[in-house]
């Protein structure tokens, strides 16, 4: 049988949101690359047999090099091997889905992906918190401000734009990236709502303002993963419907 790479989302971290497609393929495949943000419980439904390699950061490790890892895909795959490259969310969200299926094609290795629940969905679940709401917010954005040229999103559009911007991978820039909002205009009292861990149960959130978000994220100790959620849709989370004084700085 010839070899194949599926890139496959694990989606936020909790095994039951894996799609049953997902679970499928996983359990036909015979190496699994499993990146760092994929929850462990996933391991226990390998087949029997089925090698296991992590290529995440691990304990403040370097993580592994993305060029050893697309060597290692293309090898299995050229052993007539079915690989399973598992990754956090969704592959082709911010997950280089994109980048290793064009490098394994050009190699002509055979891929296919499948769909995981990115996280901000699964925020949106967790808090009741529809990204789009008829007559708040008529699309989401998701975007990082972490890249590696350093290039950012056109703030200024998406300040003006009306979408609910959900931003990834923004914890360690918060300093630089809450007065790069303003500037843009971003509304000082547009709520925002941080969701650590989202669809696991170690999940965490706080609801603020763009004004406060960053000394409230300070006081609450939430870090990475999180996901940056920016839009008066916060206001109609179902799960976030605390009295106006309490709604500041509220950490659940
Ligand atoms: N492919 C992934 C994103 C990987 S980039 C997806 O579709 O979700 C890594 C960033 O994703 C993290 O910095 C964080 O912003 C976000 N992230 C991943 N898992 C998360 C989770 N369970 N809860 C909140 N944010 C998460």
């Amino acid at each position: 049988m010839s070899g194949k790479v599926w890139l496959i989302g694990a989606g936020p971290g909790d095994a039951e949101l894996l799609t049953l497609k997902a679970l499928r393929v996983l359990q036909a495949c015979d190496v699994w690359l499993v990146d760092d943000l994929v929850g462990r419980d996933m391991l226990d439904f390998a087949r029997p047999g089925t090698r296991i390699v992590p290529v995440g950061k691990r304990g403040g490790c370097k993580s592994t090099p993305q060029a050893f890892i697309l060597r290692l895909m293309a090898r299995y795959a050229r052993q007539g091997r079915q690989v399973a490259r598992l990754k956090g969310g969704d592959p082709f969200i911010f997950g280089r889905g994109g980048e290793e299926w064009a490098w394994l094609a050009e190699r002509g290795v055979a891929v296919e992906a499948v769909n995981g629940i990115t996280a901000a969905f699964a925020a949106g679940a967790d808090l009741g918190l529809p990204l789009t709401h008829r007559g708040v917010a008529r699309g989401v954005a998701l975007v990082t401000a972490h890249t590696q040229d350093g290039s950012q999103p056109d703030w200024a559009t998406l300040a003006h734009s009306r979408l609910t911007v959900v931003c990834y991978m923004g914890m360690a820039g918060l300093p630089q990236l809450v007065p790069q909002l303003l500037a843009a205009g971003f509304a000082a009292n547009l709520p925002v709502a941080v969701v650590h861990r989202a669809g696991c149960r170690e999940q965490q959130h706080l609801v603020t303002t763009l004004a406060h978000l960053q000394a409230d994220v300070a006081a609450s100790g939430l870090a990475s993963p999180a996901v940056i959620i920016l839009g008066e849709v916060v206001d109609h989370a179902m799960k976030l419907a605390l009295p106006a004084a309490e709604a500041s700085s509220a950490v659940a």
